[in-house]
């Protein structure tokens, strides 16, 4: 299979590939669009089993990334790296100064940020070899992990959906069922137990599993148990695909509301899940305040200014916002929420593809 044939290409501007000899770096970059800016989107660090399966998994990610930065109404593109190796045992400052090189050539028309693997000491190796890189600790542009305020934004969409469900005002008497506790999963469960959500709670770490169930009174079950768990709402916060053909007929509840990057199979998955009255908070819609968060780095560094919270209170707050509009409209017109957010992604980018063509 070529590039071009590959189901998951939509007309993304670039794909580029690196190869570092010395540290033996592996990445791919793909920038989906920069009609509304320059691409930005995280980097993923994992031992992918093949060039091809890297390949899918960065071009469906970085076409996510448009629609979500255009969703968010971010003056930036889409884009996504993904680096092919294993972050536990084949990272080193040497294999990230590499890649920051590699982002380099690029000449800004890619940023940089933290995803699954990547951590923010890694990216402060990268900068070393490159400007475009964001989501740092340490100067006053820098705006740090961004995972608390994406648990923040799914946190606000999980109450939002259960008001339109349940007429809720809090979580109490509601279970959620987390898939993945990590950086954002990890947060998450803080948020929805002080909000009075009973959890089950999974991982394949099983130390981070154990100090988030202990913190949040959470029931444990295996990985492969969380589709079956009793749960109202369902909350994807590993890896993508968890909402699949043999998952969703085990899935009990009436809502999926998670932090993961394409939560769905495909599209087909959103109809049947909408057919079967299963709420879906579309994933880059609830999933964007880190990148709002990764954004306001951008713009203080492009200002040369300083880390301005209250513009990533104000873009959340909008999104949110955006979020209601969807559902509401999802209720209202009987069409699916993922088609709803991806209609209004696309007719973003186009406008701005329009306005750059006009100028
Ligand atoms: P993370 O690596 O810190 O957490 C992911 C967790 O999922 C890990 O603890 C891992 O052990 C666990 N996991 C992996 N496979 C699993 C499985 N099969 N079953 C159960 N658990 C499994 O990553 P993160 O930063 O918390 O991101 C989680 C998801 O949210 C990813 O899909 C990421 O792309 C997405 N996301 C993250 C951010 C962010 O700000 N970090 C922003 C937007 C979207």
């Amino acid at each position: 299979m070529t590039l071009f044939d590959s189901p998951s290409f939509e007309g993304h501007e670039g794909v580029h590939s690196f190869y570092d000899e010395k540290t033996g770096l592996k990445a791919i970059v793909a920038v989906h669009s920069t009609a509304r800016g320059p691409a930005c989107g995280g980097t993923r660090m994992w031992p992918y089993e093949s060039a091809e399966a890297a390949l899918e998994d960065v071009l469906k990610l970085s076409r996510a990334m448009s629609y979500k930065n255009a969703v968010a109404d971010l003056d930036l593109g889409g884009g996504k790296s993904v680096i092919i190796g294993d972050s536990r045992t084949q990272k080193s400052p040497a294999l990230f100064e590499a890649f920051g090189r590699a982002v380099d050539s690029l000449g800004g028309r890619y940023w940089a940020a933290e995803d699954v693997g990547v951590s923010p000491s890694d990216l402060t190796a990268a900068r070393r070899t490159t400007r475009f890189v964001a989501g740092l600790e340490g100067t006053p542009a820098s705006s740090g992990d961004p995972s608390p305020v994406t648990a923040e934004g799914v946190f606000r969409g999980t109450l939002l959906v259960a008001r339109k469900l349940w007429g809720a005002s809090d979580l109490s008497g509601l279970t959620v069922a987390v898939q993945g506790v990590g950086h954002v999963g990890g947060y998450l469960a803080d948020k929805l137990h002080a909000a009075g959500a009973k959890l089950i709670v999974t991982d394949v770490n099983q130390i981070t599993l154990k100090a988030v169930a202990e913190r949040t009174n959470a029931e444990i079950v295996a990985p492969d148990a969380i589709f079956d768990a009793k749960a109202d709402i369902f909350a994807p916060c590993a890896l993508g695909g968890a909402v699949n053909a043999s998952t969703i007929d085990r899935l009990k509840g009436r809502a999926v509301v998670g932090a993961a990057n394409n939560q769905l199979s495909g599209p087909e998955i959103g109809e049947e899940l909408f057919r079967r009255g299963v709420l879906y908070a579309p994933d880059y819609v609830v999933n964007g305040g880190g990148i709002i968060n990764v954004a306001a780095e951008v713009r203080a560094l492009a200002a040369g200014g300083a880390f301005d919270a209250a513009w990533v209170e104000t873009k959340l707050a909008r999104l949110m916002q955006t979020l209601g509009e969807i559902l509401d409209r999802s209720a209202a017109e009987k069409r699916p929420p993922h088609e709803l957010a991806a209609e209004i992604a696309r007719a973003r980018i186009n406008a701005a593809k329009d306005a750059r063509a006009a100028a």
